[in-house]
């Protein structure tokens, strides 16, 4: 039995917020990320999913005649969301067996002269293979899309993630690592294409007092609840609820609105984001640190697989994302743990065709990896909260569970 706790961990590591933090000050957001990342100028929208409407907006225009996007089968809801109210075509990528990367062969199968954009998707901080995402999109003369949102701060060869594709972006929702609420970095390592991107931006994207009032408030929210003890009301209450109502879409937030709002981004949360953004990399090094810590202790437990980087590359360590052998297991393993307060959760809960509420959204295709990795996946917060202790509970029931 698992001790009950008064406080609750979260399933992602955000980078809390402090009091100081909420002084208006310089908007230097983007700059200061930029400077960090030593990328080329980044690109502010009010979500990563606005910045991939807006690369999509901009792609389509330059390739009228391409229509299909392909994706993989196993993303967050969102990037589907935004291909249909790009107006584009959604193609979906089966995943390779037990791993976050499209399927080499499933790739060559999706993409022809009707693809306008690949999207390689850097999942829970891990670095996916983009150069296979590259080598097909010569082939086929279509653009790469680098979906970073999970992995802001990833490098691969020294560089960071979102530089090899044409296009790469990163969210900033909350407890996706520095969060302003919600908010997107947009790059693109082309000067022409940048500035087309900037172009596209201020043409479809308006001001709107009530959009930033509403982000506005949710930020203090979150930086008054982003703690243990204010995510056990935040978070913690409102997961158990859903379960019990038997809703894991809702428990986990996969339910989104089927449409993206567009609006620009105030100056005080950019002020918000770029006073935390000092502290965040010594944050990330810091999960990386715990991650590295953690990692054998769960490897010597037969039966798991915890996802890691290709050689080259270090990806950031928000969760930890693992595999048991089969869906019994990892629901039994889940039936202890995922409302135990330790941030024991899942990713996204279905492979994209398995979402009731996107039947208009998603062909119905078989994906049978996709559905693989969504049976058997499940992820571990790696918050600067969680303890020796609280690993090796969970480590306890995982050992039971395999035994
Ligand atoms: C969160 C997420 C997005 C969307 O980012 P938002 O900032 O929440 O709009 C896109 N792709 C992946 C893989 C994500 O996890």
């Amino acid at each position: 039995m698992l001790p009950r706790r008064h406080h609750e961990l979260p399933p992602t590591a955000g980078l809390p917020l402090r009091f100081a933090d909420l002084r208006p000050d310089a908007a230097t957001l983007a700059d200061d990320i930029a400077r960090q990342l030593g990328t080329p100028p980044l690109q502010l929208e009010c979500s990563g999913t606005a910045s991939l409407l807006v690369t999509l907006t901009a792609l389509r225009e330059l390739q009228p005649r391409r229509r299909r996007v392909v994706v993989p089968a196993y993303t967050c809801p969102l990037v589907a969301i935004a291909v249909q109210q790009a107006g584009l075509e959604l193609q979906l990528c089966d995943l390779r067996a037990g791993h976050y990367d499209m399927d080499p062969a499933a790739l060559r199968a999706a993409c022809d002269e009707r693809t306008l954009a690949i999207i390689p998707t850097h999942l829970a901080g891990r670095v996916a293979d983009v150069d296979d995402a590259l080598a097909v999109a010569n082939n086929v003369g279509a653009y790469v899309i680098e979906d970073a949102a999970q992995a802001l701060g990833a490098r691969r060869d020294g560089s960071s993630v979102g530089l090899a594709g044409d296009v790469g972006f990163f969210s900033m929702a909350a407890g996706k690592g520095l969060s302003i609420y919600e908010g997107g970095l947009l790059l693109a390592r082309d000067p022409e294409l940048r500035e087309r991107l900037a172009r596209t931006s201020a043409r479809i994207v308006p001001r709107s007092f009530g959009w930033e009032a509403k982000r506005s408030i949710q930020l203090l929210g979150y930086a008054a609840l982003y703690q243990p003890r204010g995510l056990r009301l935040a978070y913690g209450n409102p997961l158990r609820h859903a379960l019990r109502r038997g809703d894991p879409v809702a428990a986990v937030g996969d339910d989104f609105p089927l449409t993206i709002p567009l609006h620009r981004v105030g100056h005080w949360r950019q002020a918000v984001g770029a006073h935390a953004a000092s502290r965040l990399p010594a944050f990330l090094d810091r999960l990386s640190a715990q991650a590295q810590q953690h990692l054998p202790r769960l490897r010597r437990i037969e039966g798991i697989t915890v996802l890691d980087d290709p050689i080259g590359a270090h990806g950031t360590w928000p969760f930890l994302l693992l595999l048991l052998p089969d869906q019994a297991r990892r629901d039994a393993a889940l039936a202890q743990l995922w409302q135990a307060g330790l941030g024991v959760s899942r990713l996204f809960i279905h492979a994209l065709p398995d979402y009731a509420y996107l039947a208009d959204v998603v062909p119905a295709q078989d994906v049978p990896n996709a559905r693989d990795f969504a049976a058997r996946s499940f992820s571990i917060g790696n918050s600067p909260w969680m303890t020796d202790v609280d690993i090796e509970s969970i480590c306890g029931v995982l050992e039971a569970v395999l035994r």
